[in-house]
């Protein structure tokens, strides 16, 4: 980061902002006068998009409706699957205290159809409609009632007035969200769980059952065969870290910007890496050594991975990796986080590097 970048970036938030935000947010998530988990899906939506869309700046942004929808189908489309808990019959979470939340519902409907979020995605007519739906929904009912802290509202993330054809964040607000967006998730993730544990309609099944935010909120493994299919060629059959041959090893599609860091699934994040390298790396970043051949990896075999990997259903777009890498390393510098050297390796990231 330079000098010119201090001046540009003079419109932050300050500290005690930041941490009203922070406070916004806790009360948000503790009122409780919750009639389904949107508003969860909500926050961790338009965070989500302010890293992919955004920058770290105080500049206000717009987020297209039909983009939060997308998020929100990715969050609840394993949600919405019938899961075999214990002794119990295939069952469905309820996600709301009354009627199953219309979302649920619209996206079972697509799942009778579509055995996957992958193949949903590909019928791009189905797919557009289907965006389209929630869309609606989520304008109708989170994005009204997400700024009510027990009964009142307070305008901190958005205007409703101004919302209307897109959702418009307030300055500074995007900059909190990139800023906080681990602690966020983790809050959203942990308060999702319990409002569906506590759901008197899940209660019987659910009860003292440990494994639930596996099932909610761990990556579906569902596709990753085929995309290991496709990078083995592209790798030439060689770990994207060490460079070791995959022939006779065990391998792994690796998240490069690490899952617990941000939680999405895009195309140009995956690399094909042996099981050592894969345990190794763990959830850590890797070194900007590695950063700057997954970067070059990406622009050079840009065409070919929108192809193979979008064709098996994921949001496969180059500049939007870039950006949540872009935030991951920034977030890294500033943060003091370990980075992953290649094998037993570890140091903390400074700048310029
Ligand atoms: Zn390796």
């Amino acid at each position: 980061m330079g000098q010119n970048d201090r001046v540009i970036e003079n419109n932050q938030p300050t500290p005690q902002e930041q941490l009203k935000f922070l406070k916004h947010i806790q009360q948000i998530l503790q009122s409780g006068t919750f009639t389904s988990t949107y508003k969860f899906a909500l926050l961790m939506s338009i965070t989500r998009l302010a890293i992919e869309q955004g920058q770290d700046t105080g500049a206000a942004l717009r987020l297209d409706y039909l983009d939060i929808a997308e998020k929100f189908i990715d969050l609840y489309w394993k949600q919405s699957l019938p899961f075999q808990f214990s002794q119990y019959e295939p069952f469905i979470i309820q996600q709301s205290t009354g009627r199953q939340a219309k979302v649920i519902s619209e996206i079972q409907k697509a799942q009778q159809q579509f055995k996957t979020i992958a193949a949903a995605r590909r019928d791009s007519v189905f797919w557009l409609k289907l965006r389209k739906s929630v869309a609606s929904t989520v304008k109708q009912m989170p994005v009204v009632y997400l700024q009510n802290l027990n009964g009142q509202t307070v305008e901190f993330l958005y205007s409703l007035e101004e919302s209307k054809q897109s959702l418009k964040l307030f300055p500074k607000v995007m900059y909190c969200l990139r800023q906080f967006s681990e602690i966020i998730e983790e809050l959203c993730q942990k308060r999702w769980i319990d409002f569906v544990r506590l759901n008197k309609q899940n209660l019987i099944v659910l009860d003292g059952l440990p494994d639930l935010d596996e099932f909610m909120f761990a990556p579906s493994r569902n596709q990753l065969g085929q995309v290991a299919d496709f990078l083995i060629d592209l790798q030439q059959c060689q770990c994207f870290y060490c460079g070791k041959s995959l022939k006779n090893s065990k391998y792994a599609v690796d998240h490069f910007i690490p899952w617990s860091l941000y939680p999405a699934d895009t195309g140009h994040n995956f690399v094909l890496v042996d099981e050592k390298c894969n345990s190794q790396k763990s959830n850590y970043l890797a070194s900007e050594h590695f950063l700057q051949q997954w970067l070059e990896r990406n622009h050079l075999h840009d065409q070919a991975i929108t192809r193979e990997i979008s064709q098996l259903g994921f949001l496969t777009d180059l500049q939007r990796s870039h950006r949540v890498a872009d935030w991951a390393y920034k977030q890294a510098i500033e943060n003091e986080y370990l980075v992953w050297l290649g094998g037993k390796d570890k140091k903390i990231l400074t700048q310029g590097y």
